[in-house]
């Protein structure tokens, strides 16, 4: 699979897990043709199931607002997620779904060739396990870190809707994005001088 309206198409007809029983809309990916950034989020909520578009909820309006404050323009990325049919109501998806998911954000990476990945929380972190096959751990223990992978930087952050159910972690999410700004602009320079030097870097071997 070669285009992203091929591989939007034969989301939009899955069958591969139970979540296309009580899904409205499958909802695809969406953002930037050649993008720098890609945010992973977790799965659709009410509102992305009504709409078939990622990120329209209150979740994403935390992040617009964040990513607006860190002066991050969120139509230079992509935004897509680890399940793309709506879970059960108040739960997170299964892993079993992910992994059955996690072929079109293999197939969306290989397409849109990102620099920097944004997985926001424990979902998006066991499809890239997934996908990768590297083990990055929780959220809790390396939110903030920046892992560097070949030529893809991977900088897991909380899941916005984590930071609307425990407010007390904002500043620290806000800062995280305030630092990511810049690290968008070393990783445009490819300075890795500055990078290894400025941000808590850890390098995986192979992917
Ligand atoms: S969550 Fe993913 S694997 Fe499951 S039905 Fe939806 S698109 Fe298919």
């Amino acid at each position: 699979m070669d285009s992203l309206q091929e591989l939007n198409r034969e989301i939009q007809s899955c069958k591969r897990c139970d979540l296309f029983f009580s899904r409205k809309r499958a909802v695809c990916g969406t953002g930037e043709s050649n993008p720098q950034i890609m945010i992973i989020g977790e799965a659709p909520g009410a509102r992305e199931d009504e709409t078939g578009i990622p990120f329209v909820g209150r979740s994403g309006r935390l992040l617009r607002d964040v990513m607006g404050i860190a002066g991050l323009d969120m139509d230079s990325i992509y935004i897509s997620n680890a399940v793309r049919c709506r879970p059960k109501i108040g739960k997170s998806p299964r892993i079993s779904e992910i992994r059955k998911c996690s072929n079109f954000l293999r197939t969306e990476i290989n397409i849109l060739h990102p620099q920097i990945l944004i997985p926001m929380g424990n979902s998006p972190l066991k499809s890239l396990r997934s996908v990768m096959g590297i083990d990055f751990g929780p959220i809790s223990e390396i939110e903030g870190s920046i892992f560097v992978i070949g030529n893809i930087f991977v900088a897991p952050q909380f899941h916005p809707a984590a930071i609307l159910r425990n407010p007390k972690r904002y500043e620290r999410f806000k800062d995280n994005f305030l630092k990511l700004r810049n690290f968008v602009y070393d990783v445009r320079k490819m300075d890795m001088a500055e990078i290894e030097k400025n941000y808590r870097i850890r390098h995986i071997n192979g992917a």
